[in-house]
């Protein structure tokens, strides 16, 4: 593999892909980006968590040979530019990646590199799971009882990024064509923004879903769509979610409204439930009966709401880890953004870069390593020696850096 400005590690193997699935060597190359403003502060923490718990679980016998790329400020020095070419044949090349926060660089003709990387590497799922911590401030009465894993379709709806400036030319061609050819009565001075949603991509959204809900035990799928509006768009998402439930996943799945017609109330254990709801009505369910819910598949822009909404339920987006994923190239990442007033300070929380990195092991089938990890996590938390964020709302804890909130997570995992 050649590559125009990067330096391929010595050591270390590619994971290679085979019939869909990951053949993981002992010792894969995986990228990192360390990310902007706080990133490099967070990666400085996260990465010492990564080497302990997977020395601890294979004493030598499995490492990981770290390969640096670049997006974000340290690309526009290193290449002019702030998403190179070798980045993406990088992260394509080597399957699983790990990624810090990106500031969205202003006037540069990108609206996020995030964005830019999940539709370039046509990372088509957004995954975040959200669990409670003990411990972890949070405003609900009974955090724990949130545990659900969200889906959400990361190339289309409001991600597909088409719309037109009022007054412009092209709004104006859009809304005579609409108003002389498709009926409508579009005031001559509003916006326009499209929104997209295709069988293709619903579908496989939702047959990830599905998929990991079987190989995990889950209960059931839920898709969140506004069908009772958007009935072509939103309401497709659901219709074609169900045929895949449908014609691939029959024996593995039950719908709910099948059940309900056959007044069954308890689902068969064995079967995964798949139900929808309306957005709206989600929202208040995470609230007031979260453990009716266990994995959420949804259009882009409600499962944008509902992540982080989630996410606060459980402790906030400090914590919060992600993946966005497509038929195999992963790339996880901390969901929060690059905090730039708090960068070089040592100041933020790396919860959600590490807790990603636990999620990354997952995917490689290094288990034991994701274990050591949240649980070096929760006992960390347990002492109460945390980052600022959660230290300001935890009754008698202590304030400690962002580094030595990674070092704490260290010793507990070596501890185990
Ligand atoms: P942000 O998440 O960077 O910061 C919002 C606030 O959240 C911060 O002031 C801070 O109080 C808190 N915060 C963020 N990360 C934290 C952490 N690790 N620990 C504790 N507290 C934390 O959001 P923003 O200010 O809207 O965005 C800053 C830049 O990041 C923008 O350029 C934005 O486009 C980008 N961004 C990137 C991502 C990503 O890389 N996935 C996500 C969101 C925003």
């Amino acid at each position: 593999m050649k590559f125009q400005k990067l330096n391929l590690p010595t050591e270390g193997q590619r994971i290679a892909v085979e019939e869909g699935k990951l053949k993981v060597p002992a010792n894969p190359v995986l990228p990192f980006i360390e990310g902007d403003g706080t990133g490099p502060d967070l990666w400085r923490a996260a990465r010492p968590v990564f080497e302990a718990a997977v020395e601890k679980a294979y004493a030598g016998k499995r490492k990981v040979a770290w390969f640096e790329v670049f997006a974000g400020e340290k690309a526009r020095e290193r290449y002019g530019e702030w998403l190179p070419g070798d980045t993406l044949e990088a992260i394509s090349a080597y399957v699983v990646a790990i990624k810090g926060p990106l500031t969205t660089p202003i006037g540069g003709g990108y609206r996020s590199l995030n964005v830019s990387l999940r539709q370039q590497l046509d990372l088509y799922a957004c995954i975040r799971p959200v669990k409670y911590f003990e411990g972890v401030p949070s405003p609900v009465k009974r955090p724990k009882d949130l545990d659900v894993v969200i889906f959400r379709e990361n190339t289309e709806d409001v991600y597909a990024g088409i719309e037109w400036r009022d007054g412009s030319e092209k709004c104006h061609k859009v809304i005579s064509f609409l108003n002389r050819e498709m009926g409508t009565e579009i005031p001559e001075d509003a916006a326009i923004g499209v929104k997209v949603s295709s069988a293709k991509a619903s579908k496989r959204l939702v047959r990830k879903a599905i998929r990991y809900a079987i190989e995990k035990q889950k209960d059931s799928v839920t898709m969140v769509h506004k069908g009772n509006i958007m009935k072509y768009t939103e309401g497709a998402f659901k219709e074609w979610g169900y045929q895949v439930a449908r014609e691939e996943f029959a024996d593995y799945t039950v719908l709910e409204e099948d059940l309900k017609k056959a007044g069954i109330s308890q689902p068969p254990k064995s079967k995964v439930v798949v139900k929808d709801r309306i957005a709206d009505s989600m929202f208040q369910q995470l609230l007031i009966r979260p453990k009716e819910y266990s994995v959420l598949a949804t259009p882009n822009l409600n499962g944008d709401y509902l992540s982080d909404a989630a996410a606060a339920q459980a402790g906030g987006l400090g914590m919060a880890p992600g993946a966005n994923i497509g038929d195999a190239v992963a790339l996880f990442e901390a969901t929060h953004g690059s905090a730039p007033a708090y960068a070089g300070l040592d100041k933020v929380n790396p919860g959600s870069l590490i807790l990603s990195g636990a999620m990354m092991f997952e995917y490689l089938g290094w288990l034991e390593v994701t274990d050591l990890i949240v649980e070096g996590v929760r006992r960390a938390i347990q002492k109460g020696r945390v980052t600022y964020d959660l230290a300001r709302q935890m009754e008698g804890a202590v304030e400690v850096k962002c580094s030595e909130f990674g070092q704490a997570i260290v010793n507990e995992i070596l501890a185990l």
